[in-house]
């Protein structure tokens, strides 16, 4: 069983507060791409044993995935095992939820593998006892999310762009960035409602100006080269998730002359040039 684990952008991301559980209640528009881990699993006699391509991640109880795939075997009362493979693509701490997309993977090729039949709002509420971010992957596509990020409203006309990922050499945890902005009582913004009516117009140059992300700013200012590859990105409409600054573009050909241009001035910078993608099957 191969799957295949997608990283997304946040195209906006407004903060509307604080909740008693601890979370932030949020309201984004998010947009899976085509830059993805791969996940090989097969049933093994008994417990999960977990293997990576790299060794910045612990193969342990500690990652996402193994903590998914524990979550579902006891839930479903299995008591045979898992082996899985994670060959790594997606950055690290970098705003692309690497992490919960190898957790959604999980789920979907466990159910698959176990022909348990979950079907994908069983999955969905599954993947919410995992990480807020778990409930998109699970779904992709170009969705708005609300609540803490696990009540998901899918746009089904879609975001069909191609997407210049840049990645400095640094790694940003997302728990820090929303302490940074609650200590800072950053400003309440709202770019997600009308994202979602530009979307709708499918207008590219107009989604590129709506660009919003409210930890942006926190980001920004502990690290300013965040600045300098937005410039150079700018011409696109260039927005940081997290401290992967990401540009729009209308084709393959723009989006490869906006990467060439940062790799020319940045050479230390991850760059990906991938397209959106649209919903996973079933999701
Ligand atoms: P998000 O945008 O969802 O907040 P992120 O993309 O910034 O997350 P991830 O790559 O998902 O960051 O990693 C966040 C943390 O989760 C990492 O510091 C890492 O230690 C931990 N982690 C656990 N399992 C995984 C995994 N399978 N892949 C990536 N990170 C993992």
């Amino acid at each position: 069983m191969t799957v295949e684990a997608n990283a997304k952008i946040n195209l906006t991301l407004d903060i509307l507060g604080q909740r008693e559980d601890g979370y932030h209640e949020v309201a984004m528009v998010m947009q899976s791409v085509g830059l993805f881990d791969t996940l090989r699993m097969e049933l093994v006699s008994n417990g999960i044993a977990l293997h990576l391509n790299t060794t910045a991640l612990p193969a342990d109880e500690s990652n996402l995935a193994w903590r998914a795939a524990r979550r579902f075997l006891n839930v479903h009362g299995i008591r045979s095992g898992v082996r899985i493979e994670i060959e790594k693509r997606i950055p690290i701490a970098a705003g692309l939820a690497g992490g919960s997309a190898d957790a959604a993977a999980v789920l979907r090729g466990l159910n698959e593998l176990f022909a348990t039949q979950m079907t994908a709002a069983e999955l969905i509420h599954l993947g919410a006892e995992i990480g807020s971010d778990v409930p998109f992957c699970l779904r992709g596509g170009t969705v708005l999310a609300t609540g803490r990020g696990e009540i998901l409203t899918p746009l089904s006309c879609g975001l069909h762009a191609w997407v210049v990922l840049a990645r400095p050499p640094i790694e940003v945890s997302t728990a820090w960035a929303y302490n940074t902005f609650d200590r800072l009582h950053g400003l309440e913004t709202s770019w997600t409602s009308a994202m979602v009516e530009t979307i709708k117009k499918g207008d590219l140059k107009e989604i590129a100006a709506r660009l919003g992300n409210a930890l942006e700013a926190v980001t920004l200012k502990a690290h300013p080269v965040i600045g300098d590859y937005k410039h150079i990105l700018k011409e696109n409409g260039a927005l940081a998730s997290g401290p992967t600054v990401y540009a729009l573009a209308c084709d393959k050909v723009m989006a490869e002359r906006a990467a060439a241009a940062l790799s020319a001035v940045h050479p230390e910078a991850v760059v990906f040039v991938v397209p959106t993608t649209g919903p996973k099957e079933n999701g």
